[in-house]
């Protein structure tokens, strides 16, 4: 098992006061020393990703962009939800570099499971930016693993309380990403996509699961769906498993309004991995998306680690 852990990965953040601020990072890391989990993982260090490795999911006139508004730190990359800040575009590459080190470490038999707390940025479309997420990592882990790895199907799973559209609209049409995703009703909540009819399209028809919830799902609705999930994934016997576990599902969150405990997360967390030690690779990678009440994040996060080890 190894995290990545490290001062510059904490720099992906909006500001002190903004919801997606600097000192999410900070806020893992103490209730991971304080559990002793420093001690019991490899701690792995990000990197900068390459601009290749940003057009693996993105179009270049959007790379070029971020890099444009880096330089001046001024104006907003989307509609008005996440600012330019100077020196943006290497701070949203590191976190890409963060989740690539960590694939490569799962690829490579270093270790069978990896958690980056500061990733995860499942709202990036393929040509914008939206929600906080500048460049989605998750997407370009997908596109570079199976590239590089040859792998043919990886599976995406999405348990923040935002429905994770820049992964489902990147990979719509492309039947090798099993995608399964529980978030709060689009009717509640941004960013408004995600219903039970969207199944993917084309050859992909059937390979994408939107599972919405209603405002004020608890533990036990979770409890209800998971098998859900569980039984997509094993129809297609994914090679690799991404699990996108952004802690805003967890009750008081600021800005959603589901109730999940980290009980969930903890458990969504071992499930997936005795799936994959089933499967027989043992591969998952945990990203910790959103969550914007520093406790929850510190608490849903830390029970992922602790049901990864
Ligand atoms: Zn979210």
């Amino acid at each position: 098992m190894a995290v990545v852990v490290s001062e510059r990965l904490a720099r992906y953040g909006f500001g002190d006061g903004h919801p997606f601020g600097p000192d999410r990072h900070a806020a893992f890391v103490r209730e991971f020393e304080s559990r002793g989990l420093g001690k019991r993982v490899q701690i792995l260090e990000p990197r900068v990703a390459s601009y290749e490795e940003l057009l693996a999911f993105h179009t270049p006139q959007y790379v070029d962009f971020v890099r444009e508004r880096s330089a001046t730190g001024q104006g907003f990359l989307d509609g008005g939800d996440t600012p330019a800040f100077r020196g943006v575009y290497e701070a949203a590459s590191i976190v890409v570099g963060a989740t690539l080190n960590a694939a490569d470490a799962i690829m490579s038999g270093e270790c069978h499971r990896a958690f980056v707390p500061i990733a995860g940025l499942h709202h990036a479309a393929r040509d914008r930016a939206a929600g906080f997420c500048v460049f989605n990592d998750c997407g370009i882990a997908i596109e570079v693993l199976r590239k590089r790895s040859g792998l043919d199907r990886v599976a995406y799973v999405d348990i923040d309380a935002h429905h994770g559209d820049g992964v489902f609209y990147g990979f719509e049409d492309d039947a090798g990403v099993i995608f399964a995703d529980l978030h709060e009703d689009g009717r509640f909540l941004y960013p408004g996509t995600g219903t039970s009819e969207e199944t993917g399209v084309g050859p992909a028809k059937g390979t994408k699961l939107n599972l919405p919830l209603p405002p004020g799902a608890d533990d036990e609705v979770f409890a209800r769906e998971w098998p859900k999930v569980m039984a997509h994934l094993e129809r297609f016997d994914p090679q690799f498993i991404i699990l996108q576990c952004g802690a805003d599902s967890i009750e008081g969150d600021p800005i959603t309004h589901l109730k999940l405990t980290p009980g969930s997360h903890g458990h969504a967390a071992r499930e997936l991995s005795q799936l994959a030690d089933r499967l027989g690779h043992g591969r998952v990678l945990a990203l910790g998306g959103g969550g914007y009440n520093r406790g929850n994040l510190a608490q849903a996060w830390n029970a992922v680690v602790e049901n990864l080890l």
